[in-house]
């Protein structure tokens, strides 16, 4: 008998469920990737992401190998790929996991309608992408999932989680079914010059020397914790847990059992990912429409709009916190929370700009892009999402004074102010003329005060 192990968001051998169960139901296993054409033609698989999978696709092959086994690449579309390998290889059963987005429900949809056809059962597994599977927790009342983060935080610390499954010893696949070479890092051409390496081992890698250099223990903590810009401190395994290098259920568990303030805070950001997950898999409309429709009218792409728009892009809007995240993006293809939030505030409610433009910009940068992470988190800047003080307007000069108060990261990331000691860095504009002129950086792209008039005028106005 044969079964068939569909990978997607999940790759990795350690703590998988579905790897797992389409062991146990057969005496081979086909392990599957499948490069769908519509994510590339979505656009959706851009260099940075692409670089990385790269990587992934080549640890898991390289892991399956050690076991006996071997990844098959294919490139199409998945439900008619996988029943075409299906019908190669005589497989009873396709195991896959649970997917949130809309475009991952209704792929799920068709591949059981493909597979019913060719006689194949497939069977979904929860708690693989996520640590607790969307739709497991909800409201009392009725409600379908939880619009509220710390109801939800509540309810997810309580939810029991299964315990996290080594990695299997062999993995036997049958003869030998056809397979694509596998893609390599180095043909995604444009990926961003200090873009961090992917695959299971470097992710469990990552995980061990952050705790070993105590980032689990600090992350709590003011100086050298998640909001220290300047200590570059967070663990950096977003991108892993994008593409299910390393497993959400592992990380919380072994977060959990370290115990401490640090372990608590950071177990709480895993539940933040669960939880927009569980709104994005309730609601898959809200990846590009507002979550809860507040009659914004943001303001249109043309004239200084757009040339606002450039210089957020680029990094060169005059306020260097929201410069030095710009920039750390465009060079590394990730930017810290902490610059995100300040960058998509400034976007939307400074500039006034329409979320989903900014969001269209990190999607296209992020090596951790994700759809319910990326856009539920621009919703809630924007203020059209979840956030419960939706009219919050993050000032770029307050969060510089509490985040990097020494001007550690603006220097890090713009070198044109690199030489610009103390706080002083974070207002150029004050500096002695002489000195300012000597700067080739831009004067501010709209007067902060201004700027959040309009915000607070317009939103006034829309709701009126
Ligand atoms: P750590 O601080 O070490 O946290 C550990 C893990 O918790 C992260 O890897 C991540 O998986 C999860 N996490 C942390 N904060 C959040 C959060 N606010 N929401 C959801 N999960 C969280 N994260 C993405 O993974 N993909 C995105 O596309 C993405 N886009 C974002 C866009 C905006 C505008 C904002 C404000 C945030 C976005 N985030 C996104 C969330 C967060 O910024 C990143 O997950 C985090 O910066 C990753 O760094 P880290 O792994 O060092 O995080």
């Amino acid at each position: 008998t044969v079964s068939v192990a569909l990978f997607t968001s999940d790759l990795r051998l350690r703590d998988n469920p579905v790897l797992r169960a389409a062991l146990a139901a057969a005496e081979g296993v086909v392990p599957l990737f499948v490069l769908d054409r519509a994510v590339e033609e979505a656009g959706f698989a851009v260099p940075n992401r692409r670089a990385f999978l790269a990587d992934c696709l080549a640890a898991l092959d390289e892991g399956l190998r050690e076991r006996g086994g071997r990844l098959v690449v294919r490139s199409g579309d998945p439900a008619e790929e996988t029943t075409r390998l299906v019908h190669e290889c005589g497989a009873h059963e396709v195991h896959i996991a649970g997917g949130v987005s809309g475009y991952a429900q209704q792929r799920e949809t068709r591949l059981r309608m493909a597979l019913e056809e060719a006689g194949c059962a497939l069977r979904v597994h929860d708690a693989v992408i996520t640590a607790v599977a969307p739709g497991a927790l909800t409201p009392s009342g009725g409600r379908d999932h939880f619009a509220v983060f710390t109801p939800y935080f509540r309810r997810w610390s309580q939810a029991g989680r299964r315990t996290p499954l080594a990695a299997p010893r062999a993995v036997p696949v049958p003869e030998a079914p056809g397979s694509l070479r596998l893609p390599r890092r180095e043909g995604a051409r444009g990926a961003a010059p200090g873009l961090a390496r992917g695959g299971e081992r470097a992710g469990r890698e990552r995980w061990a020397s952050w705790r070993r250099k105590g980032g689990l223990q600090r992350y709590g903590q003011r100086e050298g914790g998640q909001n220290d810009l300047g200590a570059d401190a967070t663990s950096r395994l977003s991108p892993h847990l994008h593409f299910g290098s390393l497993s959400p259920v592992e990380l919380a568990h072994e977060a959990a059992a370290k115990g401490g303030a640090g372990a608590e805070a950071f177990v709480r950001q895993l539940a933040w990912r669960d939880f927009h997950h569980q709104v994005l898999a309730a609601r898959p409309a809200a990846s590009y429409t507002d979550y809860r429709p507040h009659g914004d009218r943001w303001r249109g792409t043309e004239g200084d709009a757009e040339r606002e728009i450039a210089a957020w892009r680029e990094g060169r809007t005059g306020y260097p916190l929201v410069d030095a995240g710009m920039r750390q993006l465009l060079h590394e293809g990730w930017m810290h929370n902490r610059a995100r939030l300040l960058a998509a505030s400034f976007l939307t409610k400074t500039l006034y700009v329409d979320w989903r433009i900014g969001a269209a910009h990190f999607l296209a940068h992020l090596v951790d892009g994700d759809i319910a992470n990326n856009q539920l988190n621009w919703q809630w800047a924007a203020g059209t999402g979840t956030d419960t003080r939706p009219n919050r307007v993050l000032n770029p000069l307050t969060q510089a004074r509490s985040y990097d108060p020494q001007g550690t990261y603006v220097r890090r990331w713009v070198p044109e102010l690199a030489a610009v000691e103390g706080a002083a860095v974070h207002r150029p504009w004050r500096l002695p003329a002489a000195e300012r002129a000597r700067l080739d950086y831009p004067e501010p792209v709209v007067d902060l005060g201004e700027g959040q008039a309009r915000f607070r005028a317009a939103r006034q106005r829309d709701r009126g």
